[in-house]
């Protein structure tokens, strides 16, 4: 059906003798052209794919961490070789939060050989257990019934056992629902006596590695430690609670908890920008962005390595294909998304009265997986101007505009025409998100690299033809 309908278009094309043209207007054949070429050559050279590789050895990369400041000074160099119109960076002050070395969950058996040792990761930002935390358990399955039995919450574990909604298509909408519990889990209990939360890992799958990511503390209420078991390790422990509520367990059940997570002062981290600047238009800027900063647990390869490198992925493309852009295209790798926004909400700041002006800003934050739409933060009108580009995307598997958030870091821009989001297919990303599973070898070549050039695609539409 695909073929047919292009093969259509490209005679409507020729008929109307649209060939010659330099100047790139809304249907042009020569940038038909172009966007194939152009994937071609992003599947073909594995520029993108090669520099991930890179980028995940270094292993994960936490603000404050040693890996970041390795890998930071790694694409610097990289990007500062790569004959760009400017490379540079900005540096801003975030908090300073480190995993330590202890991370347990135990069921106490008779012996130290009957003991159960549940896979745990402390939650980002989580205050340590100070020692060995002992106390009972009380399975929750979501906030409603956190307010029915707040009287049984004093001085135990809550463990918030929500399961990842596999009954949709989209995985990113069964995300934020399950999320909840890890962002707001602990206050939430905290604020009815408990002295620590366990949720369910924020996973599609059905392994026992755990994932981590943020949790949210409130002022007023005790700080207590969070922590997310793997989720078979979750079911587990579901099936063992439901089995002493029954009665069929009768000696009691003994829980240790331990994790030596703190937050230690602060530290720095960068902003790595590279830019090629506009033939005609240098002060209006299209920002291809990503972050930089990665959970520790993994290597960062999906999330969001493979942004990264499709940003950077963006200017080598341009320039390989020898293309004068006629605005200013800015690859942003974002630092401390994962947990403090101190990058995005520092580019914001710093650009805010900059003589350039954001005409569009595009982010690539949902893993390298294959291509599927763009979701965008814009007018109705602007929507429905780039879904008249769908036919450039053929090559890429890119199928629809629609409305909807760009991303966390670009959110921060202000006054743009469009915030967009880079939106590939969502079936395995919440697999790996935020886990060791997130390493290159979970990456495929192909479905990074279409995603390059789709986002280098549209960066050229932007670009050339407007909004
Ligand atoms: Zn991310």
């Amino acid at each position: 059906m695909k073929i047919l309908s292009l093969a259509l278009l490209v005679a409507i094309l020729l008929f109307t003798g649209k060939l010659h043209s330099q100047s790139i207007s809304p249907i042009d054949s020569s940038f038909l052209n172009l966007s194939y070429k152009l994937t071609q050559t992003a599947l073909a050279d594995t520029f993108g794919y090669n520099l991930l590789r890179e980028l995940c050895a270094f292993g994960g990369r936490l603000s404050g961490s040693k890996n970041l400041l390795k890998a930071e000074d790694y694409l610097l160099k990289t990007m500062s070789g790569m004959g760009f119109d400017t490379v540079y960076t900005q540096t801003f002050t975030t908090t300073n939060w480190q995993r330590g070395k202890v991370e347990k969950f135990i069921l106490r058996g008779k012996n130290s050989g009957s003991n159960v040792n549940f896979n745990v990761a402390a939650l980002g930002g989580s205050v340590g257990t100070n020692g060995l935390l002992r106390a009972d358990i009380i399975e929750i399955s979501d906030f409603d019934e956190l307010e029915h039995r707040k009287d049984e919450i004093n001085g135990k574990i809550v463990f918030f056992n929500f399961e990842f909604n596999q009954k949709v298509y989209d995985s990113f909408s069964s995300y934020g629902p399950a999320v909840n519990f890890r962002v707001n889990g602990a206050h939430r209990a905290a604020k009815y006596g408990a002295v620590a939360v366990l949720i369910r890992s924020v996973a599609s799958n059905f392994d026992d590695v755990p994932h981590t990511g943020t949790l949210r503390y409130i002022d007023s209420i005790p700080k207590i430690p969070g922590a997310s078991l793997g989720v078979r390790g979750a079911v587990f422990l579901s099936e063992l609670l439901k089995k002493r509520a029954m009665g069929e367990i009768t000696q009691p059940l003994m829980f240790e908890m331990e994790l030596d997570c703190k937050t230690e002062g602060t530290c720095e981290v960068k902003n790595l920008i590279a830019e090629i600047w506009g033939s005609e238009k240098k002060n209006e800027v299209i920002v291809v962005g990503a972050h930089l900063d990665a959970w520790d647990k993994g290597e960062g390869a999906h999330d969001d390595g493979a942004g990264c490198v499709q940003s950077i992925e963006v200017l080598h493309l341009i320039k390989k294909m020898g293309i004068k852009p006629k605005r200013t295209i800015r690859a942003v790798l974002f630092a401390n998304e994962e947990n403090g926004l101190a990058g995005a909400r520092g580019y914001a700041k710093v650009t805010q009265d900059d003589v350039k002006k954001h005409y569009a800003a595009i982010e690539s934050d949902r893993g390298g997986f294959v291509p599927r739409g763009f979701t965008a933060d814009a007018s109705p009108e602007v929507i429905s101007k780039m879904t008249s580009w769908l036919p450039y995307f053929t090559m890429t598997g890119i199928e629809w505009f629609k409305k909807g958030g760009g991303g966390a870091d670009i959110s921060q821009i202000k006054g743009s025409n469009a915030l967009i989001g880079f939106y590939p297919d969502s079936q395995r990303y919440f697999d790996v998100h935020h886990s060791e599973n997130d390493v290159f070898s979970s990456v495929n070549h192909r479905e990074l690299e279409l995603g390059s050039a789709s986002i280098t695609i549209l960066t050229l539409l932007l670009s050339e033809f407007g909004l």
